[in-house]
């Protein structure tokens, strides 16, 4: 485990600021993350998986300690079902790649999605339909101020839209060090409800690896590759507001769209109502609104994060103003 100081982090946020942690290290098992963990003489202390769902907006005080864990492995199984244990510090796509190659089911439609396996749980990742919480068995975390372990069964996590006990309740409070799935060997519980998909998978079965495949030619054609244009996905969460509230909004903005909640509350999308307000494709020096998604905030090259934060409150602001929405961030801002 090797301390560095002054450690550049541009390439290890996907929106690509250049900024620095004051201290770093990277953890590549439970006995240097306890370590890392342990250090008393740094009172503050990051913790960073893959940098996806950052801005980083000043340099990090303290430690920052990269989660670097690594390894897969199956820890139960019987003819239909198998339980695999993923390291927090594994690709999430890698691993999801991993599942499918081994003929599992479960994690295709969250195919392509950047980040780690141990940040999954943190803010229940979804996409076409599909959320972490569906084939989460458990996770194992250290508890940051004692170094206890302590698995967290799915009731324990606490999901929710983009949210888990971990954001809420307990933040800050635990670093997780693996995650247990609960995967499908036969008999696969296939997710085809978004219409895009359908579409994608033309004639082909509905497979997993098939599905996989149709996910990433969607995602690759929707959303801007990290690698090549900084950026951290969605900015904001899509907001949910009371029936009263969307009926009224309805009046001035009849093509409003709608996902009605179990509750009777209504989520309406961030994207649609940022795109009104003409955002989308907007520059702003290197900050921007991505031309094709205008929930996706991107950084053009040499964008600061406080040029971006600028950006994202400016939208908020004018978003509340013309539709009295609060928008929330769905990245986490540093
Ligand atoms: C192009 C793009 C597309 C995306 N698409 C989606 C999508 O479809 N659905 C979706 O849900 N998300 C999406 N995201 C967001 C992001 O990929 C996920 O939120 C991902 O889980 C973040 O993982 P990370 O390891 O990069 O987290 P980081 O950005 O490194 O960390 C995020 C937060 O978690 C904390 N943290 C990190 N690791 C741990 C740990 N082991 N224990 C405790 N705390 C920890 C950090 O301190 C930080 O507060 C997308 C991002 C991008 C860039």
């Amino acid at each position: 485990m090797k301390l560095h100081t002054q450690h550049s982090l541009k390439a290890l946020n996907t929106f690509g600021i250049d900024q620095t942690a004051e201290n770093f290290v990277a953890v590549e098992s439970k006995e240097e993350l306890k370590e890392a963990l342990n250090l008393a003489k740094f009172e503050q202390k990051f913790i960073l998986g893959g940098g996806s769902n950052l801005l980083l907006t000043q340099p990090i005080k303290g430690l920052c300690i990269h989660i670097a864990l690594k390894g897969i492995n199956v820890i139960q199984e019987d003819d239909k079902t198998v339980i695999v244990e993923a390291m927090a510090g594994e690709n999430w796509h890698d691993f999801v790649c991993w599942t499918l190659e081994q003929g599992y089911g479960g994690l295709e439609n969250l195919s392509l999605i950047p980040g780690n396996v141990g940040t999954s749980p943190i803010q229940n990742i979804g996409a076409y339909g599909v959320e972490l919480k569906d084939i989460f068995e458990s996770c194992t975390a250290f508890d940051r101020h004692n170094l206890t372990q302590r698995t967290f069964t799915r009731e324990d996590a606490q999901f929710g839209y983009r949210s888990s006990f971990f954001k809420t309740k307990g933040k800050g409070q635990y670093v997780i060090s693996a995650v247990q799935f609960r995967l499908t060997k036969k008999g696969h519980v296939i997710n085809t409800s978004y219409g895009a998909i359908k579409e994608a998978l033309g004639n082909k079965e509905s497979t997993p690896q098939n599905i996989a495949h149709a996910v990433i030619s969607i995602r690759q054609s929707k959303l801007p590759n990290p690698a090549e244009l900084g950026n951290s996905g969605s900015f904001f969460k899509n907001p949910i507001i009371s029936k009263a509230q969307f009926d009224q909004l309805l009046t001035t903005f009849p093509k409003l769209p709608s996902y009605p909640q179990e509750n009777g509350e209504v989520k309406v999308p961030a994207g649609w109502l940022i795109d009104q307000l003409g955002f989308k494709g907007k520059r702003i020096g290197d900050a921007g609104v991505h031309k094709k998604q205008a929930l996706v905030l991107v950084n053009y090259g040499n964008a600061s994060g406080q040029e971006i934060l600028a950006l994202a409150q400016k939208i908020q602001a004018n978003v509340k103003e013309s539709f009295n929405i609060s928008l929330e961030a769905e990245v986490n801002i540093l």
